[in-house]
């Protein structure tokens, strides 16, 4: 590691970077790996039925999320795929979704035959609330797809209390708040069904995989036979699947759970080093975790505010040179990306506004305290020699 004296020392000039390894906003969390082999050893015991372990997992996950149920699936993308399929109501077109919200949300869409129709964002909590979505239902709408941003929940309470009124499903996609609690009890129990992915960069790893929690035993039947394709007739041909999960993901998915805790409480440290060091930095707010509730501390989001003397793109650019893989927030918004399936056209200024201001940081497994000095060191030094850096970008 070698800190910056002179403009010239940062890396997009020719610089040595400041970390030889880069240093990633995924979780990637190694669980311990001893219990990823015993949770395994099933697999190599003949006795044992193929599926215990993806049916332990499901159990320890309903548990963990004090719900009644929990359906594992191969990806958090077919899980939300299904539970759409499962619960839209049939004959109408249009899934109400954020647009500020994960990358394959409206493909998603596409793959169920549904069009998304974009909701705006309160600009306090970056996701969508009972408001926003209300402006989009109408006789059409299937479903409410209600995506919780990456720091805190979305509005719950309000959601729920629509959709009933609506009479329309509500699913969430409860992704990056897998940790978390709210005023109203813990995540995993709102609206129709709750989606999770256990991929390497959540909280939660299994290597790859996503699950459903819900308190719905009939739907929870159907999802299981959707997932496992057990509804086909083999003598005709029809929209059999298969999307399970398979065992050694979960017996990683196990490991991991049993270390969830302890692996909060680090990202618990990470996150207070960061807050302590930003409150040094001018014209950058780090977006604060609401800790009077539950919560797994896992990324790390900033806004650039309108007196940061640099682009945001700029910015990021500096840093990916150093190795620090900063990303945009959520950016461009679904829906400035051309789509070639059927949507709704949507006008959302606050998105657009927000979608250009918000950087993620490394956070989870990876990254050190020491680390963490670094990355808001050379934050630091970007601001404080922002004229400089400008003129040599431009020439
Ligand atoms: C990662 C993610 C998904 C999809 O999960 P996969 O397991 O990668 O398919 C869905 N929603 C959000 C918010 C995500 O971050």
């Amino acid at each position: 590691m070698s800190r910056k004296v002179t403009v010239d020392d940062l890396a997009l000039f020719g610089g040595n970077a400041l970390f030889s390894t880069p240093k990633s906003t995924s979780n990637l969390l190694q669980p311990d790996f001893e219990k990823f082999i015993n949770y395994s050893k099933p697999l190599f015991d003949p006795r044992i039925q193929s599926g215990s372990i993806v049916k332990l997992l499901e159990q320890r996950l309903a548990a963990f999320h004090q719900t009644e149920y929990c359906v594992t699936f191969c990806s958090g993308f077919w899980a939300i795929a299904l539970a759409i399929s499962a619960l839209a109501i049939k004959g109408r077109t249009e899934i109400v979704m954020p647009s500020l919200t994960y990358r394959r949300m409206a493909d998603i869409a596409a793959w169920v035959k549904l069009k998304p129709h974009f909701c705006e964002v309160d600009p306090k909590t970056l996701a969508m609330n009972e408001a926003t979505a209300r402006a989009c239902i109408n006789d059409d709408t299937a479903l409410i797809l209600a995506a919780h941003p990456i720091v805190n929940c979305c509005d719950i309470d309000g959601l729920v209390s629509l959709a009933k009124e609506k009479n329309i499903p509500l699913l969430f996609d409860s992704v990056e708040s897998v940790y978390e609690s709210t005023a109203s009890g813990k995540i995993g129990k709102f609206g129709n069904a709750e989606a999770f992915s256990i991929h390497a960069c959540k909280l939660l790893n299994g290597f790859g995989g996503g699950y459903l929690t819900t308190n719905d035993g009939a739907l929870t039947t159907q999802l299981v036979r959707m997932r496992d394709g057990s509804d086909i007739n083999y003598t005709s041909i029809s929209n059999g699947m298969n999307a399970r999960l398979n065992e050694m993901h979960a017996a990683m998915a196990l490991a991991a759970l049993d270390d969830i805790d302890k692996q909060v409480s680090l990202n618990r440290d990470r996150y207070h080093t960061y807050k302590h060091l930003f409150a040094t930095i001018p014209d950058i707010r780090l977006v604060e975790f609401d800790e009077r509730y539950q919560t797994g501390y896992k990324n790390i989001v900033v806004e650039l505010l309108d007196e940061w003397p640099l682009s945001r793109s700029e910015t990021v650019n500096l840093l990916n040179a150093e190795n620090i893989l900063a990303r945009v927030y959520y950016s461009p918004p679904l829906h400035r990306k051309p789509m070639t399936f059927p949507h709704v056209d949507a006008v959302l200024p606050v998105t657009d506004r927000l979608a250009k201001r918000y950087l993620n940081l490394p956070c989870g497994q990876l990254v050190t305290e020491r680390d963490i000095e670094d990355i808001v060191w050379i934050l630091h030094f970007i601001h404080q020699n922002a004229n400089a850096i400008a003129e040599r970008i431009q020439t």
